[in-house]
């Protein structure tokens, strides 16, 4: 591989190697782009079979975290981090302190919270050693799990296609195929039950089915919900559902979720498109966790949280009004939003007021 060329075509302002040996620290940080703020995006661990491997994750993942901020209307850039190594046997309190070292290096350009193979105990280590971090334990004035907010975010992306889709926004009068019953599946199940609509619902564990049941909710199989006859579906557990192998079986007028990357490529996108069936852009619906974060750098605020989650019914309406001026399809539509408010923020001459009063009510543990 070719490093400063993969670096340069991914558009990637700075690649940060960061290297331990007695910590046993390899790790990647990637700062997609800062034109609108500060990179912000999760810290992974994961046991990479090669350093490339890492290296083209963490730059993959950084640039989506651009465009989600993009969209969301938030004045952060786009980053990412991985750690390699096993979560389960590679953990100790040096290593993450010497990844906290390496990130205050930083003056803040790059700022992380979890993600997949990292816990709370272990963003405790970062935050020792840097203020850079959010989705800290309320204790310590963060914002805690964002998955209720997540959950509410996609009912106003609901909201916005059901509006788009039959010129009707009220929720309890459609029906409902949702897939993943965890934390935000749960709780979105809850919002539209409680709006009274029809819910079809699948996992793999049972007893999350049976919480969704008791609340009135019909169970399908896991196979069946892409056959189920219902308005809108709902992936709230893994990518790429929406798939060559799925589509041709959806009823559905409407793909509206919280999983990250549903569409397994972009061609499904467009097929979706040719069958008049509406895809809300995931990175749009499911930007309610990404806004929940970005609260706590003014001192979080939870009445603030549920204010921003509203937006996403206009950002989501926005994104569809761009698809039908440029007659392209939605995925495509977000992309585009994005990179125009890149664009015009990046051309703005004027100086920037700058932040000083950042992360105002935190305390570590360790003072
Ligand atoms: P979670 O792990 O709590 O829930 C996922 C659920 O999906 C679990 O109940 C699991 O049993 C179920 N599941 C797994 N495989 C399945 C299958 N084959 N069929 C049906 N169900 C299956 O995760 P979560 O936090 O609720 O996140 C759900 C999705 O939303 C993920 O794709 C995540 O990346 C995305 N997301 C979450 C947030 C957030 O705030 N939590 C924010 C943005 C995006």
């Amino acid at each position: 591989m070719n490093i400063f060329e993969t670096v340069h075509d991914t558009e990637h302002e700075q690649v940060v190697f960061c290297h331990n040996k007695d910590a046993g620290l390899k790790a990647i940080i990637a700062i997609h782009n800062t034109v609108l703020g500060p990179a912000l995006g999760g810290l992974r661990m994961w046991p990479y079979e090669t350093e490339g491997e890492a290296l083209n994750d963490v730059l993959r993942l950084s640039r989506g975290m651009t465009y989600k901020a993009a969209v969301a209307g938030l004045n952060l850039g786009g980053g990412k981090s991985v750690i390699i190594g096993d979560p389960a046997k590679d953990k100790s309190e040096a290593l993450f302190r010497s990844f906290g070292r390496f990130m205050e290096s930083l003056h803040g350009r790059y700022i992380t919270a979890e993600d997949v193979g990292i816990d709370v105990n272990d963003m405790e280590y970062v935050f020792y050693e840097t203020d850079n971090v959010v989705g800290v334990h309320q204790v310590h004035g963060g914002s805690g799990d964002p998955s209720p907010f997540t959950a509410f975010g996609t009912l106003q992306g609901i909201r916005a296609s059901l509006q788009k889709a039959f010129g009707n926004e009220e929720v309890g009068q459609y029906s409902y195929a949702v897939q993943g019953l965890g934390h935000v599946g749960y709780e979105l199940v809850k919002l539209l039950r409680s709006e009274g609509a029809r819910v079809f619902v699948t996992d793999i564990n049972q007893n999350a089915i049976d919480a969704c049941v008791e609340l009135g909710c019909e169970a399908v199989g896991l196979d069946e919900i892409y056959d189920v006859d219902a308005d809108v579906y709902s992936p709230c557990a893994l990518g790429a559902t929406v798939n060559e192998e799925t589509i041709p079986r959806f009823k559905f007028k409407v793909v509206c979720g919280a999983a990250n990357n549903q569409l397994a490529t972009t061609e499904c996108g467009n097929e979706l498109e040719k069958r008049s069936i509406l895809y809300a852009p995931d990175y749009a619906v499911n930007a309610g966790g990404l806004m929940n974060v970005s609260i706590e750098f003014e001192g979080y605020n939870r009445e603030r949280a549920n204010r921003m989650m509203r937006t996403i019914y206009y950002n989501v309406g926005k994104i569809f009004k761009i698809a039908d001026r440029d007659g392209i399809p939605t995925w495509k539509a977000a992309d585009r939003m994005a990179e125009e408010r890149i664009e015009a923020i990046g051309k703005l001459k004027l100086p920037t007021l700058g932040r000083t009063h950042r992360f105002p009510g935190r305390e570590r543990s360790n003072q």
